[in-house]
């Protein structure tokens, strides 16, 4: 180990300000909430803590033989391993803090498994290490053969690698980043076998297993347990289809305001002709009370031509009378012979 590394006696409280408080993005959150949900079921723990190594964990050989080094980069998570390790394995790894300096300042977990012995029996017992062998990408399918040790597991890889957008953002992703292609390829088998519908493609050198579908997202984070994080996933949902219902609304009336204007402008051209032709004079009395009024307002919806005229009348009232207006007016037009094309 480097110099740059040392001990840490005391990690902080769980809920503490700080790396694992309140501040920071929703993945940070939905981790915080997920590295307090803890397996009922021994199965179950045992298939977390082989998610949580076999997500964030490489293996060394030395000459002593196996040892197992996980790096985590949320105090709560880490926390969460030592606890199963000593409930399952009562196993006390070492643990290191270790400040990253790339781009900002950022603290590192290191939990060490460096006594071979233990260290190869607690892979052994997780499925990670198969008679000598490392199933280096494989999942033991023994160890998630059940659906709640699916749910762990998962659980288990999302603490150790993965992350979620914050659902205010356009587009919706959560992801699992490993630098390990047969353990991505694994991964997005599994999620597929508990119909994830996951893609898996590569960035740089590492792979990716995503999920960009809201709803299987949602299905995701109930599978694992972030249940608060679920609903806020929802409630914003609901705010963001609410907001583009209101466009949606607000770019309908925008088209129906222009068929109006549309209307109105062709009903004005006509009466303005009749106007010039001499025609306004023979034009029945309650067809002439409608063409003044369009001429008086020709902003006016037919409904709110409706409410001006007196005595009122109704939006289909007015829309017949136009008809009947333009119908005239093309009659009128053919029998005087005076302007062929006017009223078409
Ligand atoms: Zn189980």
């Amino acid at each position: 180990m480097t110099s740059h590394l040392h001990a840490v006696r005391l990690l902080p409280a769980a809920g503490a300000k700080g790396e694992s408080g309140i501040m920071g993005g929703f993945s940070k959150r939905t981790k915080d909430e997920l590295a307090r949900v803890m397996p009922k079921h021994r199965c179950c723990r045992r298939a977390e803590l082989a998610g949580l190594l076999h997500g964030a964990g490489s293996l060394h050989l030395s000459q002593r033989g196996f040892a197992v080094t996980a790096a985590f980069e949320n105090a709560a998570v880490v926390r969460k391993a030592l606890k199963l390790l000593k409930a399952e394995f009562q196993y006390a790894p070492q643990i290191v803090a270790e400040q990253t300096r790339r781009l900002r300042q950022r603290r590192r977990y290191l939990l060490i498994l460096d006594n071979p012995g233990d260290a190869e029996g607690i892979l052994r017992e997780l499925g990670i290490m198969n008679r000598g062998f490392v199933l280096e990408g494989g999942i033991s399918p023994e160890l998630v053969k059940d659906e709640c040790c699916r749910a762990a597991f998962l659980r288990g890889v999302f603490l150790a690698r993965g992350s979620i957008t914050d659902p205010q953002k356009k587009s919706y992703h959560l992801e699992f980043v490993t630098e390990n292609e047969d353990f991505a390829s694994g991964l997005c088998y599994l999620m597929n076998l508990c119909k994830f519908k996951a893609r898996m493609g590569k960035r740089k050198t590492s792979f990716v297993v995503y999920l960009k579908d809201v709803e299987m997202i949602a299905r995701f984070l109930t599978f694992i347990s972030a249940h608060a994080a679920l609903l806020q996933l929802e409630e914003i949902r609901v705010l963001k289809g609410m907001r583009e219902e209101i466009n949606r609304l607000v770019n309908c009336d925008t088209a129906n305001l222009e068929k109006t204007v549309s209307a109105a402008m062709s009903q004005i051209d006509l009466i303005s002709k009749l106007i010039d032709s001499g025609g306004l004079e023979r034009l029945p009395e309650s067809l002439r009370e409608v063409a003044m009024l369009r001429l008086e307002h020709p902003e006016a919806s037919l409904k709110e031509l409706g409410e001006l005229a007196v005595p009122r009348m109704s939006k289909s009232a007015i829309n017949h009378r136009m008809r009947r207006l333009r119908e005239w007016v093309k009659k009128y037009a053919e029998e005087e012979g005076i302007i062929p094309d006017w009223a078409n």
